[in-house]
């Protein structure tokens, strides 16, 4: 009875919200929800925990026929092992990704990333697969999910596949979605041994702001040489950018700090793209990540570090 009053509220408070006729699904099962998107080709967005899409529809800037709810669907959630490495179900929020053992275990660089959106009330309503959907260059959690190499699992009345989020990321607010996916699960593959990783946001100021440039680096050594290094970037181009000039100078190289300062200054030279925007010109989000580059390198090449 409860929860009927609440769909309801939930309802007005959408409609009223967005000042428009919407027609809202709150999805009882995935296959209420793949259905609801499938519908009559009407386009219909998902809602998860709606700290992007809500402030879309109050803005007027997305005006879906249809939403479909699936914060209910507990085919979504859940945190758990597998062969290949870690299962984060697309509903997992940014404070269940701060708390979990297991995700801590496997990839610290996402409960740091987590700690850093918005502040405790975002982060206990923003999920990964709204971050995914909402495919910002400035998207936090995607950073860290390309710098990770995760793959998306995307399911629709048609079957199942997987993408790499690096590749499911391919423009500025775009995806490889089709209109009748939902976005299901995130796979962090498993790391490479003694693997330390970093997450570094520059923002105008410690909390609650859009990331001027988002830094996330994972680097493993072998005899004090790199043995794996993968680098992603946010905020610095139309979308999350994979550094491939840093990964490139630093594989198989031992680390000081002439090659992180000269790797930085590549990198921020040639794997980027930095606009001019309201929060920040391209020239000083270049400079600044030639500097958060060539510290991440040397620290991690130091020691275990994470925190931003
Ligand atoms: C005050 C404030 C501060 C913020 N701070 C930060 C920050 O520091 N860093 C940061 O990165 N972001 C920040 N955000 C943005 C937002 O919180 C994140 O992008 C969040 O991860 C979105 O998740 P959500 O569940 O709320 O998504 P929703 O708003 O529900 O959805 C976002 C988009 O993704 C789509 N979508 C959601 N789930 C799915 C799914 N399972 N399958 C298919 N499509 C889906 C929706 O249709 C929509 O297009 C902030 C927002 C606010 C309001």
């Amino acid at each position: 009875m409860h929860g009927v009053r609440r769909d309801r509220a939930r309802r007005a408070r959408l409609r009223e919200g967005a000042r428009l006729s919407v027609d809202y699904v709150c999805a009882r099962s995935l296959e209420e929800a793949l259905n609801a998107l499938a519908l009559d080709g009407t386009p219909a967005h998902v809602l998860a925990g709606g700290t992007d899409l809500m402030v879309e529809l109050r803005t007027g800037r997305t005006k879906p026929a249809r939403v479909v709810d699936v914060w209910k669907l507990a085919e979504l959630r859940g945190v758990r092992e597998e062969a290949g490495g870690l299962r984060l179900g697309a509903l997992t929020t940014c404070a269940e990704l701060a708390r979990d053992p297991c995700v801590a275990k496997a990839a610290s660089a996402l409960v740091a990333v987590a700690r850093d959106v918005g502040a405790e009330q975002i982060q206990a309503r923003a999920t990964l697969g709204g971050n995914l959907g909402t495919a910002s260059p400035a998207g936090d959690l995607c950073v860290v999910l390309v710098a990770l190499g995760a793959r998306v699992r995307l399911r629709s009345l048609r079957g199942v596949r997987e993408l790499d989020a690096e590749a499911f990321l391919c423009g500025y607010r775009s995806t490889l979605r089709e209109r009748d996916e939902l976005i299901e699960s995130i796979l962090i593959p498993a790391r490479p041994a003694g693997e330390r990783q970093l997450w570094r946001k520059l923002g105008t100021r410690r909390a609650q702001s859009i990331s001027k440039v988002a830094l996330a680096v994972c680097m493993a050594f072998d005899g004090g040489r790199v043995s794996a290094v993968r680098a992603a970037a946010g905020a610095v181009g139309p979308r999350i950018l994979r550094l491939a000039k840093l990964e490139q100078e630093l594989m198989g190289a031992r680390v000081d700090a002439a090659l992180a300062r000269g790797a930085g200054a590549a990198s921020a030279r040639l794997d980027v793209a930095p606009i001019d925007d309201v929060r920040s010109t391209g020239d000083y989000r270049r400079h600044a990540l030639a500097r958060m580059l060539a510290t991440a390198i040397r620290e991690l090449s130091e020691g275990p570090v994470c925190r931003s």
